[in-house]
């Protein structure tokens, strides 16, 4: 454990990182987390007021991070995430395209609208950071992270935008691997899963808008906190793929072997939510 602990620390000490959704759940945990550990932060969110405080406290602990309002959703905002970090830290070494949106509707319900804006915060959002960050990871031979989910190993009803905006993550960064194989990028999806957050307050429903409450019990869930320290172990060790709990784990493997079990686990476990949309 003590071993893991200092690779982590080795990983992250003086390495400049890159966090979208910086401002709450697991991107402001990775914040903290890599910030304790020598890592120099950038951060990017749409809340510019949650993203200074969080940096005026990482500095007030002796820390060294810089923010950036960004929408994601916007390439100009993360061009200009990007050039905030090179501009402050003099280039990047980690990049982690965290922010991302979920939802909660049938298909047969939802507004197509919602599907578009899911792709367009979780799947352009990682497209849009890993173009302009790219080249400087190639120079620092660096890390380009994706936080995917549970969701983006398979299906998960309910949530076909999210899943397919996972999915859609893990092609894009699995080709950006294959395509950097000679040029020293690391590229890893980190599969988290139900983790205690904001996501399921702000996730949308089929007419788009907020849920504006969890469905879950969220003190059952892992934390945030910990989950930045997978990712930090994942990141340490080169990791292509970062599974998490039993959950993560047990997706990938039941998969290969027995995926329409995994489809009727699913549908159980899903449609015995409160309000679930399909029984
Ligand atoms: P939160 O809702 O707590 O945080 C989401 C973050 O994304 C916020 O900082 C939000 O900031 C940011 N964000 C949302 N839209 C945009 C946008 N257009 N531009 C920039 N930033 C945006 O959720 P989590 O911390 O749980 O989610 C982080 C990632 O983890 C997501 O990709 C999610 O899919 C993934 N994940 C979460 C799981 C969970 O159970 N919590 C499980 C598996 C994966 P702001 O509003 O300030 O823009």
């Amino acid at each position: 454990k003590q071993n893991n602990e200092q690779d982590m620390k080795n990983a992250l000490k003086d390495k400049t990182v890159v966090i979208t959704g910086a401002s709450s759940g697991i991107g402001e945990a990775m914040a903290k987390v890599y910030a304790s550990m020598g890592a120099k932060v950038v951060l990017g969110a749409r809340h510019a007021d949650k993203l200074e405080a969080l940096c005026r406290s990482i500095e007030q602990q002796g820390g060294r991070a810089a923010w950036c309002a960004t929408d994601v959703t916007r390439p100009e905002d993360c061009k200009r995430l990007i050039d905030t970090a090179v501009e402050h830290f003099g280039g990047i070494d980690v990049m982690i395209c965290n922010a991302g949106i979920s939802m909660r509707a049938l298909f047969d319900d939802v507004d197509l609208d919602v599907l578009h804006r899911l792709m367009d915060v979780n799947f352009w959002g990682t497209v849009y950071c890993t173009k302009y960050a790219l080249p400087y990871l190639q120079k620092s031979h660096g890390s380009l992270v994706g936080i995917s989910s549970v969701a983006g190993i398979h299906g998960l009803p309910g949530r076909t935008g999210y899943s397919a905006s996972k999915f859609a993550m893990t092609g894009f960064l699995e080709t950006i691997r294959i395509e950097n194989l000679k040029k020293g990028v690391h590229v890893m999806v980190a599969c988290p899963g139900f983790t205690a957050s904001n996501v399921r307050f702000s996730a949308l429903t089929a007419n788009g808008s907020q849920q504006g409450a969890t469905p879950r019990k969220e003190e059952k869930m892992m934390t945030a906190e910990q989950v930045a320290r997978i990712v930090a172990r994942g990141i340490a060790r080169r990791k292509r793929l970062c599974l998490m709990e039993i959950e993560g784990r047990a997706t990938h493997f039941v998969k290969k072997f027995a995926p329409g079990l995994v489809d009727r686990l699913f549908y159980y476990v899903m449609s015995k939510e409160p309000d679930s949309p399909f029984k």
